[in-house]
Formats: C-alpha cells, structure tokens, sequence
C-alpha cells in the first residue's frame, strides 16, 4: 500500500440557493494493511469542540505509522455549524435520528445517507459529540461491540445505553461496525483540557486497536461502567442557576441534593427545582452558575451511581 493523505469533497446536493453542498473527506492511508477506521465530528451543529477534535486529529495522526486506513469527516452537518444549531436549519431534522437517511430525501435526509456510504465497509466508528453551546459533558458510550475502544478512550464514566433509533451509531452497530460516541467538553469551558483529551484519547484508541504502534495507556483505575444516564430537563425556561455546575462533573452527589434552580428571569419566582435522583448521582453534564435555558433543555444530565461497575 502506498501512504497517503487525500481530501476529498463529497456531492451531497444541490440547495435551493444554488451553493453545492459537499462533505469534506480526509483518507489516511497507511503504510500497511489493515482495519478501517472512520470519525465524525460535527453531526450536532452546537457541538463544534467534536468538529474540531476530529480536524485536530487530521494533523496529529500520521498515515506512515497506521495499520488500515483513518477516514475522517470533520464536520459532518455543515450548515447545521454554521448556524450553532443542533439541527439542520435547512429542514429542522436532527441528523443524530435521521439514518440511515435517503438519497431522495431533504437536506438531513441525504446527508445521512451519504454518511452511511462513507461508514459502509468499515470495522470501526467514533462519533464525537459533545455538550451544546451551554453545557459541558463528560462521558463516552460503551458497547459490547468496540467497548475496548471506550475503555482506552480515558473517560472515567462509560455509559453502556441503547443507541437512538436513527443514530449513526446504532446503524453501524448493526452492520457489523464497532463504535463508540465521545461525549466530551461543549459550552466554551476548559476548551484546550477536553480538546488535548479527545486527541489523546483517540490516539490511545488507535493503538489500542495496534492501528497506530506504541503501548496504550492503561485507562483510569477509578473508570465505572453505569447503565442508567438521565438528563434533567427543565419543564419550563427561565434563568437558570446552577448550584453544581461545570466544575462539578464527575462529583458524586447524595439523592435529593438541589443541583440547579430555575428562576423567572424578570419576576425572580422560582418556577422549578431539579434535584438529583439516584443516590448516589454521578454528574456528567453541566453548565455555569448561571445560564438561560428554554423548556425541555439539556439542564443537566447524571448517571445512577448505584449501577456503576468498575470498568477494569
Ligand atoms: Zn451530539
């Protein structure tokens, strides 16, 4: 095989403002046969930290040292970034439930199904999301298929959850794919500590797989495995005031501990008050002491800590 990097625009369609609308597609192709690895950053347009992770891992992985091949698509719903919006704004679908999408479709529809064609074939998949313009998260998903990769990947929560109904991952996993999704950093906190730990947690992964050479590193000793992840969604908006924010995730929070109050934004009246529901609650999702927040937010998401098993 010879090593090359090539970057490719992918069609995807034509918008009604006449710009083409394309993917752009880097191929690492390494020095030896092997598997097939293929990222995506950017299928939410609020989450561009996995968007830039993925750019970041263009430059950092070197085609000369793989086994296989690297396919990496950094920003996989460009107009959905451009707009720092979680879903297309072309035609409101959230990209993360539309596959495996259809060529005959709208806009999230055939980018979907595009992105299926790229994933077709290959033996690994990671998805990188992370919070959205208001939040910080802290976890990677596990599954039976790939859970290795989640393990060397470094986050000290693993959620082993059922993937969406329409997610690139529960397509993939079931044809054949081994997957994980990064949910790490978001929300414009500790941006270069969660951007160094998606690189480096990648790059673990890589060698883990012995796509990339080297030792791994042994992932943390304290990495659980929980079954339960709940996201607190406020019933109504307001102001919200965060009593574990950002800097709190990964504490372990005692039942019934007030996390965050909403308050109305000119009144002050206190519409709602979300507490946390296992004992003990483990946080992976935050926010700053104060933040806005519409109905049905991502407020705060927590895992049920009595589920929690050690990963090793
Ligand atoms: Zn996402």
């Amino acid at each position: 095989m010879t090593t090359a990097h090539t970057v490719e625009q992918v069609p995807v369609t034509t918008l009604a403002n006449g710009h083409r609308l394309e993917l752009t597609v880097h191929t690492l192709r390494g020095a030896s046969e092997g598997p097939r690895m293929v990222m995506f950053g950017g299928v939410h347009g609020d989450e561009p930290m996995g968007a830039e992770t993925v750019r970041r891992l263009v430059a950092a992985i070197d085609p000369a040292a793989v086994r296989g091949t690297v396919v990496l698509v950094p920003v996989a719903n460009p107009y959905a970034l451009a707009a720092l919006n979680r879903n297309t704004p072309l035609d409101g679908m959230n990209l993360n439930r539309t596959f495996p999408g259809d060529r005959g479709g709208s806009v999230t529809e055939q980018l979907a199904a595009v992105l299926c064609e790229i994933l077709t074939g290959a033996d690994y998949f990671i998805d990188y999301h992370s919070g959205g313009n208001l939040a910080s998260v802290d976890y990677a998903y596990i599954h039976d298929e790939g859970a290795e990769m989640s393990k060397a990947y470094g986050c000290r929560v693993l959620y082993a959850g059922t993937p969406y109904p329409g997610s690139a991952t529960g397509w993939a996993l079931t044809h054949g794919i081994a997957c994980m999704v990064s949910e790490l950093g978001g929300g414009g906190q500790r941006i270069d500590e969660y951007l160094a730990r998606g690189l480096d947690g990648t790059l673990n992964v890589l060698r883990t797989l012995k796509m990339l050479p080297g030792e791994p590193v042994a992932p943390p000793a304290d990495q659980v495995i929980v079954g339960t992840l709940s996201t607190l969604r406020p019933t109504v908006g307001g102001t919200m005031l965060c009593e574990y924010g950002v800097d709190r995730i990964g504490e372990r929070v005692a039942k019934g501990t007030v996390l965050a109050r909403i308050v109305h934004p000119a009144t002050s009246e206190e519409l709602e008050v979300l507490t946390a529901p296992y004992e003990p609650s483990i946080l992976v999702l935050g926010r700053e002491s104060m933040t806005s927040v519409a109905p049905g937010d991502y407020g705060l998401m927590v895992a049920d800590g009595s589920t929690a098993t050690p990963a090793a």
